[in-house]
């Protein structure tokens, strides 16, 4: 029996996920949820997605615009196994209630606070504990990010303490509400952001501090990170590494891939779905040692690497695999996730 979803937030975030389940051999999507009639639900039923409205008073909308509705969230809830709540940050608070009415297990977002779910998700840090659970978060783009390749190196090598400096898109490309931006603009100004103390709702033990400024882009994220690992290792122990991670794509500068904008442009080229980058991009040749210190640059697609994620943490909640390195393998097929 395949695990029945439901996505609740078609945006950016849901609509890929609903493509990515859509790709498993272990999971169907039920339904996909929209507020109002848009390009984005008229292309959900073109693909074949029974389309809900987010509330009853939403449904003339619909109508009005000729897009066949096969019903309400409550209804749809009905039918699911399990949600994924791609609603926009702090917004799937007002949810919970709803999902525990219906008895439906729930996937939230990073926009989303650790305590509403009470468990933060990364596939490889903490699969295991999520088998079963009612209720998990999937942590943000950049959090997701961090853990991939900390999480490698605390295994590996132990890590005595990292420093980050994050800098961000300021908005996806579809957004014309939050950008552009014609400035850096470091956020928040004061130590720490958010993404170390986030890191740690993963990785308790280790010991981050993350620094972020906004910047006029809209590709990808790039984080500088400086880490003092335990046990000593060569750069070409890191590169070997990250290189046999699942997650973890190594480009070079020698390959001409020198930006977040090749980077994308690679995406492309590989024929990923809407140009999607779900790894984190890591520079081998930016691997270096210096004084004993690990330093590298990686970049980070944040309309997507959080979308294996999602797929990995539905088999732990619904219980379809229960080892996470198996679900990692089976989600990174199904998406086309292999070496160059
Ligand atoms: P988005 O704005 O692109 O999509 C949100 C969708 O939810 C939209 O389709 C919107 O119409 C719909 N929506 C709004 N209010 C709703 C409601 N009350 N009920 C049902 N649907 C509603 O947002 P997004 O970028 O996909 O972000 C979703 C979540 O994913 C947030 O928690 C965000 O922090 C997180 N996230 C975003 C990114 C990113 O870079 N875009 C990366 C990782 C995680």
């Amino acid at each position: 029996m395949k695990a029945k979803v439901a996505i609740n937030g078609y945006g950016t975030i849901g609509k890929r996920v609903a493509d990515a389940v859509s790709a498993q051999e272990d999971m169907e999507i039920t339904g996909v949820v929209k507020t109002r009639p848009s390009f984005e639900a008229r292309i959900a039923k073109e693909k074949g997605y029974q389309l809900y409205a987010a509330a009853k008073e939403n449904i003339d909308d619909f109508r009005k615009s000729k897009l066949e509705i096969s019903g309400t969230l409550d209804e749809l809830l009905d039918e699911a196994d399990i949600v994924i709540d791609a609603t926009p940050g702090d917004t799937g608070e007002e949810y919970k209630k709803l999902y525990e009415k219906h008895g439906v297990k729930a996937i939230w977002q990073g926009g989303e606070e650790h305590e509403l779910a009470g468990f933060s998700f990364n596939s490889e840090a903490n699969y295991k504990d999520a088998l079963g659970r009612d209720f998990a978060r999937v942590v943000s783009c950049n959090t997701t990010g961090l853990v991939r390749v900390l999480y490698a190196l605390d295994s590996a090598y132990g890590v005595k303490k990292a420093r980050v400096t994050l800098m961000r898109r300021a908005a996806d490309p579809n957004d014309i509400k939050t950008g552009p931006i014609n400035a850096l603009v470091p956020d928040p100004i004061k130590l720490p952001s958010h993404h170390g103390p986030d890191v740690n709702s993963i990785l308790p033990h280790i010991d981050i501090t993350t620094m972020a400024v906004k910047t006029s882009t809209t590709l990808m994220h790039l984080h500088a990170l400086n880490t003092e690992l335990k046990n000593k290792c060569s750069e070409d122990d890191i590169t070997k590494l990250f290189g046999e991670r699942p997650r973890i794509r190594l480009v070079s500068s020698r390959d001409r891939i020198k930006s977040t904008a090749e980077a994308m442009e690679l995406a492309k080229d590989m024929g990923r779905p809407r140009g999607d980058m779900w790894e984190n991009v890591v520079w081998k040749d930016s691997i270096s040692i210096d004084k004993g210190e690990l330093y590298f640059f990686q970049a980070i697609h944040q309309e997507s690497d959080v979308v294996p994620e999602n797929v990995d943490a539905i088999r732990a909640l619904c219980g379809l695999e229960k080892d996470g390195m198996k679900s990692i393998k089976k989600t990174n097929e199904a998406l086309g996730i292999t070496a160059l």
